[in-house]
Parts: structure tokens; sequence; C-alpha cells
């Protein structure tokens, strides 16, 4: 990323301001990032400056109160769509004080802080109005299928530790006598989540091209992608330009009961050079390589630009995060991963260089979803003109979705999670051999095992089954007795 520009920018704007005016605080500008769940409204203040935030009723507004300050910002200018904010109007309040009211369309709770300045941005005043009992996503999934998809986690879990603890996790026989269930023919749930936004813009392009715009539409694309497959849906981690915390991202993505998270980017470097794409996956022990060490720590310091650091979110879900890393379930889907990231990673260099051969590992902060297998794709160098070029062009966005869906669907058609569509469409294609027997409506899995004279024990280990579940087209294969 260069800041250079940034910076001269803010100087020269600093110049620009009337000697009286730098005495008192002034709002230089006012921003507003529009999500389904809040709105962040930003103001770029001169100076830093104290202010009181407090609702009142009838009608519903939010009076934000700031010492000793003018309004230099244009009110009229400001986009209010999406957001609770009908109408924003600033007036002089005791003299020199100056007193914001938004008019609200609904209910909001909200916090404010203030922000020091960084590379992007000088003093900031930061107002949240999070929206009581909004979900983050524009079209969360189904509470039923949340559910099924849960059990499925749990499922897997149990596995994973009966694999590791034997015979003392093994599951207690008497659960084999549950009735097959309807197979719930659930969809693939795609998390897809456009890097940075909102305040953080991410990297940019020698002609201005900024990362989070880019990656949005690529973005959009893949979710078009996945939303026209049958048996897959896409989850949007954020669909329009607002930022969203790193650990956030992935707690979205797991309230959602995403099966896979794929989190797009566009690289950058301090010279025109570098091109091509490239694919990560998350390491526990260290990075791969240098520039993947490099990589992690750049894309990890996006909260600090988003002003949204441990500190300051309420959201902040690490403590109990680091607990569940250590769950076993993460290095299968670390595997999971690596094993997506192959096929997305070959997709990807039939329409593009390949900037990395292989799937590059490091500690990406956006990856660490224990029951998540997760990637982020480096879609190309923005930092390169004629790679900034094709980022932009719409024929080469719509390419790299397909080939970023190409390669999670290639992965998820051999191993589909048991309860989706795409497994009982496999089952159902299969012609039951002799050593497999097909689920029918009625059946338990101690019947099954009596009638072909194995110990229910074997049956389950043949097919990984745990606990009772069981499902109607599902195929078991019969081990020998
Ligand atoms: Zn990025």
């Amino acid at each position: 990323m260069k800041f250079g520009a940034v910076r001269r920018l803010l100087a020269m704007s600093l110049l620009l301001i009337p000697l009286a005016g730098v005495q008192a605080g002034e709002v230089e500008n006012l921003r507003l990032w529009a999500a389904p769940d809040h709105a962040r409204l930003v103001f770029d203040l001169a100076s830093p400056t104290q202010a009181q935030v407090f609702p009142l009723e009838n009608p519903r507004r939010l009076v934000i109160d700031l010492d000793d300050s003018r309004m230099g910002a244009d009110l009229e200018g400001l986009d209010l769509t999406g957001s609770a904010i009908s109408r924003i109007r600033s007036g002089v309040r005791e003299g020199s004080d100056l007193r914001v009211v938004l008019d609200l369309e609904r209910e909001v709770a909200p916090r404010h802080f203030v922000l020091a300045p960084n590379d992007q941005y000088g003093h900031r005043l930061v107002v949240d109005l999070e929206y009581p009992g909004a979900s983050a996503v524009e079209d969360p999934i189904d509470p039923i299928e949340a559910m099924i998809r849960e059990q499925e986690i749990a499922a897997k879990r149990a596995q994973a530790q009966a694999d590791l603890g034997g015979a003392a996790a093994a599951p207690e026989p008497e659960t084999a006598v549950q009735r097959a269930q309807p197979h719930p023919k659930r969809d693939i749930i795609i998390a897809v989540d456009a890097g940075h936004g909102g305040e953080d813009p991410g990297a940019s392009g020698p002609s201005g091209t900024n990362e989070k715009d880019v990656v949005l539409q690529i973005a959009k694309r893949l979710q078009q992608q996945v939303d026209a497959a049958k048996g897959f849906r896409a989850v949007m981690i954020r669909d329009s330009d607002y930022y969203v915390g790193l650990r956030q991202r992935t707690q979205i993505a797991r309230e959602q009961k995403a099966d896979f998270f794929v989190s797009i980017h566009a690289d950058a470097f301090n010279s025109p050079r570098p091109s091509g794409s490239s694919v990560y996956a998350l390491s526990q022990r260290g990075a791969t390589s240098e520039t993947a060490q490099w990589l992690a720590e750049t894309e990890n310091q996006a909260d600090l630009i988003g002003g949204v650091d441990g500190n300051l979110s309420l959201k902040d879900k690490d403590e109990v995060l680091r607990g569940v890393l250590l769950d076993l379930t993460m290095t299968a889907t670390l595997n999971d991963s690596l094993s997506i990231g192959g096929q997305v990673l070959d997709r990807l260099g039939r329409i593009n260089r390949l900037h990395k051969p292989r799937v590059e590992q490091a500690g990406f902060v956006v990856l660490k979803s224990p029951d998540i297998p997760s990637l982020l794709v480096e879609t190309g160098f923005i930092s390169n003109p004629g790679e900034e070029r094709r980022l932009r062009d719409p024929g080469h966005q719509e390419k790299m979705a397909r080939a970023i869906f190409a390669g999670l669907e290639e992965h998820f058609r051999i191993n589909p999670p048991p309860a989706s569509l795409l497994a009982w469409q496999r089952d159902n294609r299969r012609s039951t051999a002799g050593n497999e027997y097909r689920i029918r409506p009625g059946d338990t899995l101690s019947e099954i095992a009596t009638r072909h004279n194995v110990p229910v024990r074997r049956l389950k280990q043949a097919n990984e089954i745990n606990g009772d579940v069981i499902r109607v087209g599902q195929v078991l294969r019969i081990p020998r007795s």
C-alpha cells in the first residue's frame, strides 16, 4: 500500500484551512457506511475533540455534541441510503459548541469512540449505530438448516475425538435403534468475504483503483455463481461498502453455519512488477514463506485502519476463538482448506499467472475458523498496472469468480457433507453392489447390522457414523463379518 500520496493530500488540505478555524475544533468531513446491522458515521476532525452522544425520543433522534467545534462539512451531500438515518442537521450550541442531530427511522444502540490519526486518516470521531436484533447479513440462513449443520459439526467433532480417544469415547451401542430420518438435502453454504471495505480501502493501484471495490465486485459475481448452482448457497460477509472486523467476519460465517469461507483480496507491492494470483490457508505453526508472513501482517492490520481493533470492538470473540482453536477439528479443517486451496489454485492457473505455485500458509486472523475450511485468495497485484486494469474488467472479474467456484465445487462434489443435496445425489447415482446397502424409510442401524450379520460398532466404523443419525437414501458400506 502506498500512503505517501494520502499524506500529501492531507497536508495540502490542512494548509487550506483558514488560521482562525484551526483554534476551535472543526468537522472537516463526514463519512457514512451502511451495513445491514449497523451504520457507522465518521467525523473527520481537525483536532482531537470530545463528544457526548445520547438518544432522544418523540421523534426518535440521536444527538452528538462536540465541544468547541464548528461544522465545515457539507451535510446535504451525505448519502444516507441504507442507513437508519433519515436526516442529519447541525447547529451552534452554547456559543461555540456544535450539535449534530440525526433523525432516526428505527431504534439504535449507539456507541462512540475517538481515533488518533493513522496512515490514511487524521483525528476521527466514530459513532456506530447498532440495530438491536438485526442480522449482520442481508439474507441469513434458515434456522432448521442451521440446526442440521450444527448436528453435522457436532458429529464430526465427536468423530475426531473418538479417533483420538479410542474406545472410551466411542458411542453407546443402544443409539443404533433410531429410525432413518428423511434426507435434508441441505445446501452447502459458502461464506463469501470481500476483503476490507468502508474506511479501510485496502491496497490501491497506480491509477487509484481501491482493493475494497474490485474485491466486492468479484465477491458479488462469486455469489451469483454459487447461488446459481443447485445445492449451493452463498452468504455475503459484506455486500456493500462498509467495514467488518476481522474476527467478526469469521463469527458471521460460523453463525451462518458456513461449510466454507473464502476471503477475496488483491495484492500490492512497492514495485509495479509482481503479478499473478495466490491462495493462502491458515498456518498455526508459522508462515511457509517470508511473503506469506509479510502479507498476513499487512492484511491483519486492516482492523487498525477500519478502527475496530480488539480494544474497541464489543463484538470481539477472541477469547472464545482462542479456546476453540485448540479444538481437534482444526487439523481436519486445515486439511480441507489445503485440499480446496489446491483445486482453486489449479483453476486460477488456467485463467491467470500464478504468483505462487502452491497454497501458501500464514497466520491470517480472518482464516481462524476452527470448524470451517477457509481460504484467502489474492486475485492479483493491484500495484501492477496491467493487472489493475484486468481487476477492474468485468470479464476478468467473472472469470476469477468462475475459477474460484469451480475449484470449491469440485471439492464438494467429491466430499459432500452427509446431509447435503450433493451427498444425496451422489448416493442416488450409485448402483449399490453386494457389500452396500441403501437405507430405506423405517430402517434402524441395529436392524441393518443384524440383517447383514455384522456388529453395529463395525457398521458405524466402516461408514464413519457417529451418534445415531442415519438418513433415507444414504448408502452404507457393509464390512465383512
Ligand atoms: Zn487485502
